[in-house]
């Protein structure tokens, strides 16, 4: 994992410390010595994350991090404010102006990494978002937005396991009311407990009686909806080495005791927010995907999956010499409906084909809307009978009912079909799909409302 931070402190010293640790763990430094100087470079450049100090003359650090969270062009960029240890305080006011995280001076290792890189993970996922969000596909740039923009922080699914039921009590009392939290004290139980729910953090505390806090981290994430369930460990000083080996294995971070509620606060917060922007990027991914292969008419197979599936199928009726029929229909005299109706109810009428079409055909048929009104439906392991079958079945759907067009107007549609299955093992897609056209314009010439097989 690598990243562009940027480090902000007025004490060049301080910068040149915190630099040297993270170019050692190869994160690309930027540093900047005044506030201002970190508000141009934000605006300017593209920065991951901001080390950013709060004292500092001129412009202090709850400025600079209230005017960056102020800005559409660099609100998202997450903010690890560095506070001193004698000014509790200062984290209230950091969580106020939307600081993302702490640090204390004087900034450990261990935290500086866990911080810097779950802030990081966090940041790549807002960046995927927001990059879908761009990439212009139409629906799918508002859907993304307005997701984004619907994700909260608030009234997470918490699971703490801890031994210590007194302790539990406590961590609960400062996520409650915001978060939903449940208490598990049988840490054997863990696996079970997960897999009735749906948390969204697990937050495991590192002093379990008789129980490796390690095995019931990896036990979790062995399940398979719970591979991504965030978990934060609570720890304490004597915990450090195991917490580092815990971070190598995925641990997402850690809380030391004695627990600071704001503290708390904020990694509870940014936990819930990576996850559900990862859920909401899965979801997105799925949506454009299902977007990219249907028709958004009639939901129907759009013309491009059917010509990659074509050819898939083709082949593998050829190598396995199995049967395989391909059927268009045409909707007859269509162009009368939108004439006489309207486009609208032409439209409608398009619906309520694809509906009755996909009543008619088995599950494995899969059926397209091949452009316009003409539609095609590929048949795989079907001979001349069963897809005779299929065709008078579908062709009888559409002209035995008439369709509804509004309050008591009702109006008669039929389709002509044309259909044709696969012989020689030279065929192609094109020459199948064009022997079902020849026998489509045959059932047109003969009367439409029709089906015909193609003649070879
Ligand atoms: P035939 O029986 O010979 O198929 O006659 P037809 O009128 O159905 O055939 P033609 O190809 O002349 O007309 C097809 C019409 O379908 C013309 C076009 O405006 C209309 N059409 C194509 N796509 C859509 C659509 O998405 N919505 C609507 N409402 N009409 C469409
Ligand atoms: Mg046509
Ligand atoms: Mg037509």
């Amino acid at each position: 994992m690598t990243a562009r931070v940027l480090i902000v402190d007025d004490i060049p010293t301080n910068v040149r410390l915190l630099e040297a640790r993270l170019t050692a763990e190869y994160f690309e430094v930027v540093t900047a010595t005044s506030g201002q100087q970190a508000l141009d470079i934000c605006a300017n450049s593209d920065i991951d994350i901001v080390l950013l100090d709060v004292m500092m003359p001129e412009m202090d650090g709850f400025e600079v991090c209230l005017r960056l969270k102020g800005s559409p062009k660099t609100h998202h960029v997450p903010v690890l404010m560095v506070t001193a240890l004698d000014q509790p305080s200062d984290r209230v006011r950091g969580l106020e102006v939307g600081a993302d995280d702490f640090l204390t001076k004087p900034v450990d290792d261990v935290q500086l990494m866990a911080r810097v890189k779950s802030l990081v993970r966090l940041k790549s996922l807002t960046d995927e978002l927001r990059a879908r969000a761009m990439t212009g596909q139409q629906i799918a740039v508002e859907d993304a937005i307005r997701a984004m923009d619907k994700i909260s922080t608030a009234g997470g699914s918490i699971l703490i396991i801890d031994t210590d039921q007194r302790h539990a009590e406590r961590l609960k009392n400062y996520l409650t009311p915001e978060h939903q939290v449940d208490i598990l004290t049988q840490p054997a139980e863990a696996v079970f407990q997960v897999t009735g729910a749906q948390y969204e953090l697990a937050i495991v505390s590192m002093a379990l009686a008789d129980y490796d806090p390690l095995r019931v981290c990896s036990q979790i994430r062995t399940l398979e909806h719970a591979r991504t369930l965030p978990i934060i460990l609570v720890a304490d000083e004597a915990d450090r080495p195991r917490v580092v080996r815990a971070l190598d294995l995925g641990v997402n971070d850690f809380i030391s005791r004695p627990v600071e509620r704001n503290e708390l606060a904020a990694r509870v917060r940014t936990q819930i927010r990576r996850h559900r922007y990862a859920l909401e990027l899965r979801q997105s991914v799925n949506n454009t995907m299902a977007m990219a292969v249907t028709d958004d008419m009639t939901g129907l197979y759009n013309r491009r999956y059917f010509d990659r599936h074509l050819g898939v199928m083709l082949s593998k009726a050829q190598s396995q010499d199995r049967d395989m029929a391909l059927m268009i229909l045409d909707i007859d005299h269509f162009k009368s409906v939108n004439d006489n109706y309207g486009h609208d109810i032409g439209d409608a009428v398009l619906r309520e084909f694809a509906a009755r079409l996909k009543r008619n055909i088995r599950g494995v048929d899969l059926a397209c809307r091949f452009g316009g009104e003409e539609f095609v439906v590929l048949m795989p392991d079907t001979d001349y009978r069963q897809a005779e079958t299929i065709a008078e079945r579908v062709r009888q759907s559409i002209s035995e009912r008439s369709f509804e067009i509004g309050a008591d107007r009702h109006l008669s549609v039929t389709v002509s079909a044309g259909v044709t299955l696969n012989e020689a093992r030279s065929e192609t897609p094109e020459s199948l799909i064009k022997r079902a056209d020849v026998a489509l314009y045959r059932a047109k010439r003969e009367g439409r409302n029709r089906v015909v097989f193609d003649a070879a």
